[in-house]
């Protein structure tokens, strides 16, 4: 494609100066005729082959217009289906730490690579439609002065650096505005969907004024910017017309001077300007190209920066045995977030296979960041990680990770139905494989009481029920090792007790960290890690450990207190 649109680039460039060259012709046949008084018939001829050349010219320019447009077009399409792709695919494989960046915040994202696939969809666009065509035309007009004269063709020649250099000011000049108009637009996108996002807060404390000022004021700013900017555009405009006109003034006397001084024919001068237009009209036009080739480098910066930020891709080892056991080995491990908070100081604890182990701790004790760890979404400042006695760094991530499930205290359900949001944990599975899915988490005899049973929207029922579907993608992905960070955290206490089952069922068999703040879930589990301020102090069975009357007898009699068990065992008792 790059290269039919040359070609007809070259034969276009051609064609666009033949209405000079004919002018010229029909100038100078019309006055010899006139001077040598030679009758209309000889005239008419000179029509009738004028007429033919513009003709067949037209339709030439025709086609290859269209060739250009089409196959511009074409490329465009092409490459913003490609980049777009490029992107998704790229940010998929990047580490949580690049999600977690604040530069990152997903309404920023979606502005930046937006803004970066349109403005470099536009320039290819561009370039192929009106750039390459035009400045193809100009050089071969320039070509032409020069033959015809060679100061006529100097004088072309002077003008274009003078106005390269006038309209490089101008972006230079302009390319700070751009930079600054392209914060303003990631800040105020991202505005409106952290508004939304917490409208019930602004409205609950009534601050819809004060948001609005806010959002008022970065669209002020906005405002001065973009004042200042048309206004130095307009100023460079107008000394770019006039370097223009002068240019033209200067052809027209030197043309007339050799008109007059007998080594040009008239023709010339019309040949000459029209040439000269040729020249100029994609000089005329480079402050725009020029505006939008920075666009698009200002723009495409930030989207390149996200594709090309290659130390964010996750690595992975190769390492891939036949079975996991599932003996976890925290060993020494520090652990520093990106911004600078050390979450971990110098933990070591060990998870037995096929053991239910329970992390405890205050909230931002670092229970999180272990299973974060474990997943290998974050790796160990310092120290190491054993799976099974081998490195996590060593083991392919996506192997490991089709070897762990995760269920969080809020999972995701995918908009879709409930059959498709359990076929998440394997793409898969047959029909039956989902509904012993469902049935082993406790969730089918529900699943089937709904209208539209399993093609019923899973985003429509209850939290406890999302959760259930949630275990029940896990029963089908049925990995060796399993975390659940505070599973029951977000559900009432019915809801919790509904899950109680489907959690013991999961549970079964496999090596589980569970992280709550159920006295219950606690209990249940056969060894305890505690967690304080990112050290782990205490681990051991909940007997061993409450007998140390340290941290967790603290966390455990506060817990149990809270429940107010007197109170509770009077009323049953009752
Ligand atoms: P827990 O799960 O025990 O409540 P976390 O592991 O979530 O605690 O947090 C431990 C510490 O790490 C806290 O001080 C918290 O602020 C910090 N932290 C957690 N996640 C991040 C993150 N993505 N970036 C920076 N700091 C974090």
């Amino acid at each position: 494609m790059v290269v039919a649109t040359l070609a007809l680039a070259f034969v276009g460039s051609f064609a666009a100066q033949v209405n000079a060259l004919i002018l010229k012709y029909t100038v100078d046949s019309i006055s010899d005729l006139m001077v040598a008084g030679e009758p209309l018939s000889k005239g008419f001829h000179l029509l009738g082959f004028i007429s033919i050349v513009l003709l067949v010219k037209e339709l030439v320019y025709a086609v290859v217009q269209f060739g250009q447009k089409f196959y511009g077009e074409k490329l465009r399409i092409f490459i913003s289906r490609d980049i777009s792709q490029a992107i998704t695919e790229k940010i998929l494989t990047y580490r949580l730490e690049f999600y977690s960046a604040t530069e990152n915040d997903s309404g920023k994202l979606q502005t930046r690579i937006d803004l970066g696939i349109s403005s470099l969809t536009r320039l290819v666009q561009n370039f192929f439609i009106d750039i390459l065509p035009l400045f193809a035309n100009a050089i071969v007009a320039l070509a032409l002065m020069f033959y015809a004269n060679f100061y006529v063709g100097l004088v072309s020649l002077c003008i274009i650096p003078i106005y390269f250099y006038i309209s490089v000011r101008q972006a230079s000049k302009l390319g700070g505005f751009r930079r600054r108009m392209r914060m303003y637009r990631e800040t105020k996108n991202n505005g409106i969907i952290s508004l939304i996002d917490s409208i019930t807060v602004i409205k609950s404390f009534v601050r819809e004024s004060l948001e609005a000022k806010r959002h008022q004021d970065i669209q002020f700013e906005m405002t001065e910017n973009q004042l200042v900017t048309r206004k130095t555009s307009f100023i460079f405009e107008s000394v770019k017309g006039f370097v223009e006109q002068i240019g033209i003034v200067i052809i027209i006397i030197l043309t007339a001077y050799f008109v007059l001084n007998g080594s040009m024919t008239i023709g010339a001068i019309m040949f000459h300007i029209m040439l000269f237009n040729n020249v100029s009209a994609p000089i005329r036009q480079l402050h725009r190209i020029y505006d939008e080739v920075n666009d698009a480098l200002i723009y495409s910066e930030g989207f390149f920066d996200i594709l090309e930020s290659d130390h964010q891709i996750e690595k992975s080892g190769t390492y891939q045995p036949e079975k996991i056991i599932g003996l976890l080995e925290v060993r020494n491990v520090d652990f520093i977030y990106p911004n600078g908070t050390q979450a971990l100081h110098n933990v070591s604890f060990t998870i037995k296979p096929n053991q239910n182990t329970a992390l405890v701790g205050l909230s931002g004790a670092g229970k999180s960041t272990v299973i974060n760890l474990l997943d290998k979404f974050y790796e160990p400042s310092s120290g190491s990680i054993l799976l099974d006695g081998v490195d996590l760094k060593e083991y392919n991530t996506d192997f490991l990770r089709k070897n762990i499930g995760l269920v969080l205290q809020k999972n995701h359900i995918f908009k879709g139905t409930i059959s498709e949001n359990i076929l998440y944990g394997n793409p898969n599975a047959s029909e039956s494989e989902v509904i012993e899915s469902a049935k082993k988490a406790y969730i089918h005899e529900q699943i089937i009481a709904l209208h539209e049973g399993y093609n019923s929207q899973a985003h429509l029922l209850s939290g406890g029920q999302q959760q259930r579907i949630a275990i029940a993608r896990l029963f089908l992905k049925n990995p060796p090792i399993i975390f659940l960070d505070e599973p029951t955290a977000s559900l009432d206490a019915i809801a919790t007790e509904q899950i109680k089952k489907s959690l013991d069922a999961i549970k079964k068999d496999r090596t589980v960290i569970i992280i709550s703040h159920s006295i219950s879930q606690i209990i249940d589990a056969t060894h305890i890690v505690v967690l304080d301020h990112g050290r782990a102090l205490e681990t051991g069975t909940h007997e061993s450990i409450y007998a140390l009357k340290g941290t967790y007898f603290e966390i455990f009699t506060a817990m149990a207190n809270s429940l107010n068990i007197d109170k509770i065992t009077q009323t049953i008792e009752e």
